[in-house]
């Protein structure tokens, strides 16, 4: 069976910059003889947390109860008054959050500050998310919107809690579907005159998006390798259902079973694709095992 691999496949930026800081984490935590954690899973994808955890990472989500050590913020960022403990409790944080999750946290504080409004689009519950709803300034912290949905949207302008002059500042959750953004960004702009969008959707999820279009067309199926609570993962698999090729979402190459595999006997050609926190090792190990169908 013929395999093509997406353009845009692998670690996103982000993703790579954590994993980076996850070994200097561990190296760090052995040269000072301390347990090492990770805030949170360290990337949505189970077989780098049991790469970390195997190597003595833990995974925490507070700090309360743990020997203070070495301690990882993932790419998707904390609430401050998580850091705060953190520090307070002794902690030394190794801080990965990604430039782009941090560009929207700074512009939500910034906003606060000079007395604009703030709302922040994003699934409710996502790390990201309530690393956003955590920002404080010196005052305390940021009372933002919440949106999850065009349907919210609408019921916040239903509810008149903001006024058609006040100005707003927007944020997104970057692996946010960008699809949905835009039809929220177009319904709140005919509502809100001072409305500013400081963020959009990462470019990495989109890009992701549309290289995995153009290899659905040269394919008879595609498969989309990534975790299953990875959001841009499951954005990924959404999109290209919309090209009616079969879309096949696995994990890893464990997944590949007799039965997913004789399925897929009969196409010639195959593409794969990942989501943004998938390593090349699972990459190559898909790819290995379809060549030889
Ligand atoms: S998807 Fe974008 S914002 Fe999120 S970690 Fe990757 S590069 Fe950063």
């Amino acid at each position: 069976m013929k395999v093509v691999r997406s353009k845009v496949i692998g670690y996103c930026f982000g993703v790579s910059n954590t994993i980076e800081k996850a070994g200097l984490c561990i190296e760090k935590a052995r040269e000072e003889n301390l347990p090492c954690y990770s805030i949170g899973q360290i990337i949505h994808n189970k077989d780098v947390v049991k790469h970390f955890t195997d190597l003595g990472m833990k995974v925490t989500e507070w700090c309360e109860g743990f020997e203070p050590g070495v301690a990882l913020i993932r790419a998707h960022g904390i609430p401050d008054r998580l850091r705060r403990s953190y520090q307070e409790a002794g902690f030394i944080l190794i801080d990965s959050t990604c430039p782009i999750v941090a560009k929207g946290a700074s512009a939500l504080r910034k906003a606060a500050q000079s007395g604009k409004k703030t709302i922040i689009i994003g699934v409710n519950g996502h790390a990201e998310t309530i690393g956003l709803q955590g920002v404080e300034t010196s005052e305390g912290p940021v009372d933002s919107q919440l949106i999850c949905s065009l349907e919210d949207a609408q019921e916040l302008v239903k509810e008149g809690k903001f006024s058609e002059s006040d100005e707003i500042v927007v944020v997104v959750q970057t692996t946010f579907p960008e699809k949905e953004f835009n039809s929220i960004r177009r319904y709140l702009k005919t509502y809100f005159k001072n409305i500013r969008f400081s963020t959009t959707p990462c470019g990495a999820t989109s890009s992701r998006i549309r290289a995995a279009k153009e290899l659905a067309e040269q394919c008879d199926a595609v498969f989309v390798i990534g975790g299953r609570n990875s959001e841009n993962t499951k954005d990924l698999a959404r999109a290209l259902e919309e090209t009616g090729k079969p879309v096949y979402c696995i994990e890893n190459q464990k997944d590949l079973d007799n039965d997913l595999l004789e399925k897929v006997s009969g196409f010639s050609t195959v593409g794969i694709c990942s989501g943004s926190s998938t390593p090349t090792s699972v990459i190559r190990a898909v790819e290995d095992i379809l060549e030889k169908l």
